[in-house]
């Protein structure tokens, strides 16, 4: 995925923190500052040492002390450049001259740029090749050099025929000493030489905003992000400090050998593992990520990028010719337009010729035989006897002689004149008609021009409200991160048979007390008491629940003993029902709230016993299979019932409550020993953008929590009391490996961590209620239930992903 190779030129050619495209126009010049430039031999091909082994980055070599040691430099060495210059173009003469004569010191040239002084003036430069492509060149010592950064990432000799292929943009220091960035660019074509700044570059607003053409897609647009991500680091004992681990050290690396591992498996095809462990870093380090990733780009041509500096110097050259010759093409096209235009002209002019001809020809033919037929009605005697010795028509005849001719020579002239009238008529029709053409295809080209203008800033409309939504989403996001992307909250039971072992000295802490007087206090993100009605604790979840519209996964579910309270939290009776309806009903009332999307809602329930995924909405109690795909679990088999009204989910909740109650009776279990979750995916499709928002709210009712008794543990109870402890400790597990940020979360340990896995992590947004019974006979299984609660909320806690430089081992 050439990952490595980029991260390779970011530690040699890229010096600079701002990215590539920007020093193009950025003069940079100076002593040590080249030597970063690392340069290789031609046959030195991209191999796995070169890029394993980046230089590790140390202060001494951060891009802030470069940037302010070449600005001193820049103003130390400027007065020189004059002088350098001249010296400089006679090098520069020389080295063409003998590059010209032979290839081969061509290849040499590249080896030349390492071994130059410190202090040799470097010239930044950019080259407008006639394809379109644009080339990074630096001039130094006479000899200019251009970096391949589409694919060899290497400085290579700049090739003489480019001069006259295209135009050299030199961005150069500045007589008065001053280096101006950005403005020193001036123009020179097939010129070897740089020339002094004249006219200036525009400058980007943001210089992380970035376009690459891509052959295929076309134009993308790019940013750099600035997000948190892993960063890999081995502890140097000589510098007593952490250094940016190599990417050639981090595959013997044992856990990122197995990610590089999965990666491979899943992808044979991808035969490069430090390609792979690059697109990994670039994720992350989550394999799935890095699976889907590739998924979603497989079959793309950058993928493969040639490797070694003469492919990519053929393929460079190829792609210049396949230019060149396209521009040919086109040429020849019109060309061809233009002849065949031409030839439908002629081919008008002579049918028109012809019909001419042909009326002319009639006419003649009507002529003769009028002639004819006056010469052959005349008595014979009138005629003359032959039409070239006669002198004059015989006496008597004389006056019908000439009145024939008379009459066929005004025919004719008439003949003549109406043709004269009609062949001007005929051309002053097709003057008016070329006009009124003419007019048509300029009015066609107007309306075009004012519907491009429209169509544009319509884009430009749907751009920024793009934008706009984007914005939003992610500032919701931040403020959830800034709460804690898990919240718990507690929530006691209200029983008026027994007396009440909890107090609850703030909305956020809950005290317990045992049978002996000991207390424990727990803290939570709100605590809500035995009083508090279904509505208030649906008022605290509103806000998450509802981020399911804008794409986001939610989850809540409930734990506890059983008894505690958790159906009623989750489901709740009919007469008051709990957070699934209101949930439900909250997010069909945002939908449709929101004009600019439409929305489709489905719902699907099932049931986990026994480690068994079971479809609540079939009638059988089929078993559903869960397959992984990225981040997400398909369930392929799942069925799923749409929502477009509160009734269609009280109805799909019966039923699947009918299916929970004949798969019970018929396993012979209870519904506390099995989880129930509801999974609703909101597909939101924006009416302007076309954006699609997938967001899904898991709502889970989970199995009791209570350890199971010695007389219970036997039989069908202890192989269930296994699988709900299995499956619940797993909750436990990734919740505590959410919360030291572990790079392996253990969602595959158990079906309910799997099918929770997209709400759980990452931009998800969960919310957990521990249901604690109020009786002091609970008190050992309160007090688990709590502690599971206390521990999960440290995820949230946890949130605070500062990369704290971490002690020396
Ligand atoms: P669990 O699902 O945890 O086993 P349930 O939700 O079934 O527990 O609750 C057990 C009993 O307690 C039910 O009859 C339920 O109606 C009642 N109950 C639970 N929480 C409350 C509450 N906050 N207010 C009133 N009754 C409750
Ligand atoms: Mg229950």
């Amino acid at each position: 995925m050439g990952n490595g190779a980029s991260a390779k030129n970011k530690n040699t050619a890229n010096t600079n923190s701002q990215p590539a495209r920007n020093q193009a126009t950025t003069p940079r010049r100076g002593g040590n500052n080249f030597q970063e430039v690392q340069v290789r031999p031609a046959d030195d091909h991209v191999t796995q040492d070169y890029r394993g082994t980046p230089p590790p980055l140390t202060n001494q070599q951060s891009p802030t002390h470069n940037n302010m040691a070449q600005r001193e430099q820049g103003a130390n060495l400027a007065n020189q450049v004059g002088k350098r210059r001249t010296e400089a173009h006679k090098n520069s003469q020389k080295a063409l001259e003998i590059n010209e004569k032979n290839p081969e010191i061509g290849k040499q040239l590249k080896l030349k740029l390492s071994d130059l002084k410190s202090g040799e003036d470097i010239v930044f430069e950019t080259f407008e090749h006639e394809s379109g492509r644009e080339y990074q060149c630096l001039y130094t010592g006479g000899m200019r050099f251009y970096l391949d950064d589409w694919h060899s990432k290497e400085w290579q000799p700049f090739p003489e025929r480019w001069y006259k292929q295209g135009k050299l943009n030199t961005n150069t220091v500045s007589k008065d000493n001053q280096t101006r960035r950005g403005q020193g660019a001036s123009t020179s074509r097939g010129g070897n030489q740089p020339q002094p700044a004249t006219s200036s570059v525009p400058r980007n607003r943001d210089d992380r905003e970035g376009v690459i053409d891509h052959p295929r897609r076309g134009r993308i647009t790019t940013y750099m992000f600035n997000e948190k991500q892993y960063s890999h680091c081995y502890y140097d004992k000589e510098s007593g400090s952490w250094l940016r681990l190599p990417i050639g050290w981090e595959l013997h690396h044992e856990l990122i050998k197995n990610m590089v591992d999965q990666v491979e498996e899943a992808l044979p095809h991808w035969n490069d593992r430090l390609d792979i462990l690059a697109a990994l870093r670039a994720c992350n380090y989550s394999a799935d990520e890095c699976i889907s990733m590739y998924f979603h780009l497989e079959g793309d041509d950058w993928l493969k990028v040639p490797r070694t500096s003469k492919e990519a110097q053929h393929q460079a050259d190829r792609e210049i010719r396949l230019a060149v010759l396209e521009k040919k093409v086109r040429e020849l096209e019109k060309d061809l337009q233009q002849e065949e235009k031409g030839r439908k002209e002629a081919e008008e002019q002579l049918n028109k010729l012809q019909e001419q001809y042909s009326t002319i020809s009639a006419e003649a033919k009507i002529a003769t035989t009028q002639v004819e037929a006056m010469q052959s009605s005349r008595p014979k005697t009138a005629r003359p006897k032959t039409p070239k010795t006669s002198k004059g028509p015989p006496p008597g005849s004389l006056g019908i002689f000439s009145d024939d001719l008379d009459e066929l020579n005004n025919k004719a002239k008439n003949l003549h004149k109406s043709h004269v009238h009609l062949k001007m008529d005929v051309e002053r029709h097709f003057g008016t008609l070329g006009k009124m053409i003419k007019e048509a295809l300029s009015a066609v080209s107007q309306i075009k021009h004012s519907e491009s203008g429209q169509m544009k800033e319509l884009e430009e409309v749907r751009a920024l409200y793009q934008k706009e939504a984007l914005e939003r989403k992610l500032l919701y996001n931040q403020l959830q991160e800034l709460r804690g992307n898990i919240r718990v909250f507690c929530r006691a039971r209200k029983d008026t048979r027994t007396k009440c072992c909890l107090t609850f000295p703030s909305d956020q802490d809950i005290t317990i007390t045992s049978k002996d007087g000991s207390k424990k206090t727990f803290s939570y993100d709100k605590v809500f008491d035995t009083e508090t009605t279904q509505d208030q604790i649906f008022e605290d979840t509103k806000a998450i629940v509802t981020s399911c519209v804008d794409g986001y996964n939610v989850c809540l579910m409930a734990y506890g003993q059983t008894g505690s309270g958790k159906t009623f939290t989750m489901m709740g009776p009919e007469s008051n029902p709990g957070i699934n309806i209101r949930a439900i009903t909250e997010l069909l009332k945002v939908c449709n709230e929101r004009e600019t999307v439409t929305y489709a809602l489905k719902v699907s329930l099932v049931e986990i016993y026994n480690e068994t995924v079971v479809d609540l909405l079939t009638a059988d109690a089929k078993t559903v299979e869960l397959k992984s795909a990225g981040n997400n679990i398909r369930m392929p088999n799942l069925t799923d019932h749409e929502v477009a009204e509160v009734k269609d989910i009280k109805h799909v909740m019966a039923m699947g409550d009918k299916n929970r109650t004949t798969a019970s009776t018929k396993m012979n279990s209870t519904s506390s020993r099995s989880h129930l979750v509801l999974l609703l995916n909101v597909e939101g499709t924006d009416k302007v953008t076309g954006a699609v928002s997938r967001g899904v709210l898991t709502l889970c009712d989970l199995a009791g929590s209570e350890r199971i008794s010695k007389t219970e543990a036997q039989g069908q109870r202890l192989v269930e009391a296994a699988a709900i402890n299995k499956s619940l400790s797993a909750l436990g597990q990734v919740f505590s490996a959410l919360r030291s940020s572990q790079l392996h979360v253990p969602y595959r340990n158990s079906k309910l961590t799997q099918i929770l896995r997209p709400s759980l992590g990452g931009d998800a947004k969960a919310c957990l209620f521990v249901n604690v019974s109020p009786d002091a006979n609970n008190y050992p299984e309160s007090c688990n239930t709590l502690d599971f609660g206390s521990n999960a909320r440290q995820v949230a806690l946890g949130q605070a992903k500062q990369n704290i430089s971490k002690k020396a081992p």
